[in-house]
């Protein structure tokens, strides 16, 4: 059975009242125009629920009547997994669930609902003296229940792991209206299966997220930050391990960027000015945290190590907040700054981290061989095994037929490396509509079976975003 569009918001209406559903065109936009503007279907109809009741009753209605709903947050994601796909499911935003419901310093634990802002969970914590880790460029926008659900990753990642290692527990909404109350702050629990971590990651296809317990951790005095220059990404790996076995946990980012990347941003005036020690191959942006008692310039007598064994030929190292901030800024813009130079071809990839090196070196020459011309620019979390291995386009050629050309072809070449090197497809933004295609080809047949099963055992009548990530 389908529900008429008509149906639909008057079945929404009668459950939330006409204020909490979006009908009109013109009013869904904010919520279908995804940040890649790659996806263009329409919504039946934006639903807006108040608290978890609201939620509880909207996912018992659509199940009834076999409706598909879609959970947003801050529609920040990369693959089109929260924005529809078939163009008659209701989108339901979780925004209006937007309370810190608590903060527990003494136990390093904040409750926190779906529909809080990622930056506003920082500020909780920070009012408290503690800090919630889990840092993103889209964190103005991003909301905990999408963090969560697309497992997001981020700049912290490697002092702190990812949104599964920084979620103690979560509250979530079943496809039949059942609620689902796994918000505990264990340290430790072995009585069984992990429901928590099936539903982080599930981008929306198991349940809805209504709520989360989150791990705080000591909010460090200061930062340590240089930006460093470096000949090779091999040099970089090296190091790397110099740094992790001098600040072992301390050291929360370890970025890479070629010099292509700063060239564009220069040219196009994104920067105020070079935040680098000049023109390099390769630059890292490295940050150390400072906690009480600390004694400062790790980073300082780290890199005059690595100076010394020759793995870098220069550096800055930030004096004052600002510089950080230009810095970060200059990481933080790679993923736009490749629209200024036309069109270009991305892939969010991982590798064991020794074998990054291996992954560039190889992508690009492959990438190159196809579309000569090519402009590789792969940067990112090097410390997490993760590239965002992305190439711009020839300069002077037409974008569309540029793309029109390579785009599948160069998918193909970079994913035959990657896995290759034993990596995944998909390291940070997960599968949505974008991958599915690919999930079923490179993914493990047995491991496919396995999510069938529980997709089918906890939505039997798919309506938890219906069609992504398993097809
Ligand atoms: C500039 C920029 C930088 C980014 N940087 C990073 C990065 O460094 N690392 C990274 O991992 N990602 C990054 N992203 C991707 C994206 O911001 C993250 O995946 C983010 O976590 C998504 O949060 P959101 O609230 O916007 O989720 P949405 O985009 O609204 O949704 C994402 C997925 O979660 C599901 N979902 C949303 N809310 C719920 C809920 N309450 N219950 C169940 N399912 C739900 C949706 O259905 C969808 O499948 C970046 C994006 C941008 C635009």
């Amino acid at each position: 059975m389908s529900l008429s569009a008509n149906a639909i918001v008057t079945g929404l209406s009668s459950i939330l009242g006409a204020d909490a559903v979006i009908a009109e065109a013109e009013r869904m936009g904010a919520y279908l125009n995804e940040p890649r503007k790659r996806f263009h279907r329409a919504a039946a109809a934006v639903a807006l629920p108040p608290n978890v009741e609201a939620v509880q009753a909207i996912a018992r209605w659509a199940n009834e009547n076999r409706v598909g709903l879609i959970p947003q947050g801050g529609n920040t994601g990369l693959v089109g997994a929260q924005v529809p796909l078939l163009g008659n499911e209701v989108i339901v935003s979780l925004a209006r669930l937007d309370r810190v419901r608590a903060v527990d310093t003494a136990a390093g634990v904040m409750t926190a609902e779906a529909g809080v802002i990622l930056e506003n969970a920082h500020k909780a914590a920070e009012a408290e003296g503690a800090m919630f880790p889990l840092w993103l460029a889209s964190q103005g926008s991003a909301r905990i229940g999408g963090v969560l659900s697309s497992n997001a990753g981020g700049v912290n990642v490697l002092a702190y792991g990812n949104a599964r290692e920084l979620t103690m527990g979560v509250e979530a909404v079943l496809a039949d209206g059942r609620i689902y109350n796994g918000l505990n702050a264990l340290k430790k629990d072995n009585t069984g299966y992990d429901l928590k971590d099936l539903l982080i990651g599930a981008e929306g296809t198991l349940g809805i997220i209504t709520a989360a317990t989150l791990k705080l951790y000591p909010l460090p005095e200061d930062y340590e930050t240089a930006l460093v220059n470096i000949g090779s990404p091999e040099a970089a790996l090296d190091l790397f391990q110099l740094l992790k076995g001098r600040a072992g946990g301390r050291l929360n980012a370890f970025e890479i960027i070629p010099q292509i990347g700063l060239d564009i941003q220069l040219r196009h005036a994104m920067l105020d000015a070079d935040p680098s020690a000049g023109p390099s191959p390769w630059h890292a942006l490295i940050e150390v945290s400072r906690l009480t008692g600390n004694v400062p310039g790790l980073l300082q007598s780290a890199l005059e190590a690595a100076f010394e064994a020759e793995l870098i030929s220069d550096a800055v190292i930030a004096e004052s907040l600002a510089d950080r901030t230009r810095m970060w800024s200059f990481r933080e813009q790679m993923s736009e700054c490749q629209s200024k130079e036309g069109a270009s071809i991305k892939h969010d990839v991982s590798v064991p981290i020794a074998a990054i090196p291996r992954l560039i070196a190889e992508g690009s020459a492959a990438a190159e061989r196809l579309a000569p011309g090519i402009r590789p620019v792969p940067f990112g979390h090097m410390g997490d095994g993760n590239i965002h291995f992305n190439f711009s386009q020839p300069a002077g050629v037409d974008g569309k037929a540029f793309m029109a050309r390579y785009d599948e072809a160069v998918h193909e070449v970079i994913y035959e490396v990657v896995l290759k090197l034993g990596g995944s497809v998909s390291a940070e933004h997960g599968i949505g509509q974008l991958k599915t295609g690919l999930l079923k080809q490179v993914k493990d047949p047995v491991a496919l079976e396995m999510m069938r099963a529980i997709k089918t055992a906890l939505d039997p009548n798919g309506i938890l975003n219906p069609g992504k990530m398993l097809g």
